[in-house]
C-alpha cells in the first residue's frame, strides 16, 4: 500500500512542513513532543524516555544528535505524566494548532491517533518502562482516547526480558501496538547498519516471541550507503526473515518500508528514490500477499 506523504502533490504544504519536522523537544517539556506522523496519518504524541541519548544501537541512519550533551539524563516520572496530560489538554483544547508548525495541519490531521515510546535511545531500556506504560494508559484512559493506541517503537533487543514482557501484556488490555525494527536480513548486513553487540539472532528470535503473543509492525529502514542501496540478495534475505517469523507463529499484520527524512548520524547515508522504496514495496508484497506492505518516502 501507498501511503500519502508530503512528497504526494495532494499533500498541503502545511501537512508537508509538520511531516518534515520531527523535533522531539516542544517548548519547555523533557520527555514529550507532539509529532504529526505519516505512520499515524495524525498527531502521535511521543514520549521520550531516553532523554540521555544513550541507545544499545549506533544505527548509521540515527537522527539523534549526540554531538552536544542532553539537557538532562534522568527520567523524572512525575515530571512525564505532568508533561502527557499537558500535551493532550492542548491537543484537545486547540492551542497546539495555534502553534507552528501544527497551525498548518488540516483539520483531518487534528486527531490524537497515539501516544508513542519512541525517543532518543531504546525506550524498553528504560527501567521504569513499565510504570510509564501505567502512566500512559491512564492518561488514555482519563481522556477518553479510545481510538488513540500506545506504541513502542522498539529495535526487539530487549523484548525477552520479563518487565518487558510484563508491560507489553499491559499494553495488549489498552490498545497496545508494537512496532519492532528489522533492518537487516543477515547478521553482516545487520552490523552495517545498526551496529549493535546484541546478536542478529536475538533481535529475530525476540520479534518471532512478541509476535506469537500479539499483532506485530515490522519497521525497515532502507536506506543508501556510500550510494548503493540494499541489494537484491540483502533485500531477499530481509524479506524471508519475515516470511519466517510468520512461519514461525509470528502475527505479522504490517511491515513499513522507510527511508532517512533527516539528518543521518553518518554522513554516507542517503535516502532511496520513490521509484526504488516503490519497486522494493512491490517485490515484498509479492512474498508477503497477507500483509500490508505500507511505504514511505523520504521528504
Ligand atoms: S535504535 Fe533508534 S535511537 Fe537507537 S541508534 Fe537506532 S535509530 Fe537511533
Amino acid at each position: 500500500m501507498m501511503t500519502p506523504d508530503a512528497s504526494d502533490p495532494r499533500a498541503s504544504e502545511g501537512l508537508r512542513q509538520a511531516f518534515t519536522s520531527h523535533s522531539r523537544h516542544w517548548q519547555q517539556f523533557d520527555y514529550v513532543y507532539p509529532v504529526i506522523s505519516r505512520r499515524s496519518q495524525g498527531l502521535s504524541i511521543g514520549v521520550n524516555l531516553n532523554p540521555d541519548t544513550v541507545c544499545n544501537f549506533d544505527c548509521v541512519y540515527c537522527c539523534v544528535d549526540r554531538t552536544r550533551p542532553p539537557a538532562r539524563r534522568d527520567v523524572d516520572l512525575k515530571q512525564v505524566e505532568a508533561e502527557l496530560e499537558q500535551m493532550i489538554g492542548f491537543a484537545v483544547g486547540g492551542q497546539l494548532w495555534q502553534e507552528a508548525p501544527f497551525n498548518d495541519v488540516p483539520p483531518a490531521y487534528r486527531t490524537i491517533r497515539d501516544i508513542a515510546f519512541s525517543g532518543d535511545g531504546e525506550p524498553t531500556a528504560y527501567s521504569g518502562f513499565e510504570a510509564a506504560c501505567h502512566i500512559a494508559i491512564e492518561a488514555r484512559r482519563r481522556h477518553g482516547l479510545t481510538d488513540a493506541r500506545i506504541v513502542v517503537i522498539t529495535n526487539a533487543t530487549l523484548l525477552h526480558q520479563p518487565h518487558v514482557e510484563r508491560a507489553l501484556q499491559l499494553l495488549d488490555e489498552h490498545g497496545g501496538d508494537v512496532w519492532g525494527k528489522l533492518d537487516a536480513g543477515t547478521e553482516a548486513y545487520y552490523q552495517r547498519i545498526d551496529r549493535s553487540s546484541v546478536p542478529f539472532q536475538r533481535i529475530l528470535d525476540n520479534l518471532l516471541m512478541c509476535g506469537r503473543r500479539r499483532p506485530l509492525t515490522i519497521q525497515v529502514m532502507l536506506a543508501a550507503l556510500h550510494g548503493e542501496p540494499i541489494d537484491d540478495a540483502e533485500f531477499e534475505a530481509l524479506t524471508e526473515r519475515i516470511v519466517e517469523l510468520k512461519r514461525g507463529g509470528a502475527q505479522v499484520h504490517t511491515v513499513q518500508l522507510y527511508t532517512v527524512a533527516r539528518q543521518a548520524a553518518e554522513s554516507y547515508v542517503s535516502p532511496l528514490s520513490n521509484e526504488e522504496m516503490d519497486r522494493r514495496g512491490r517485490q515484498m508484497s509479492k512474498r508477503l500477499p497477507e500483509v500490508d506492505v505500507q511505504v514511505y518516502h523520504g521528504v
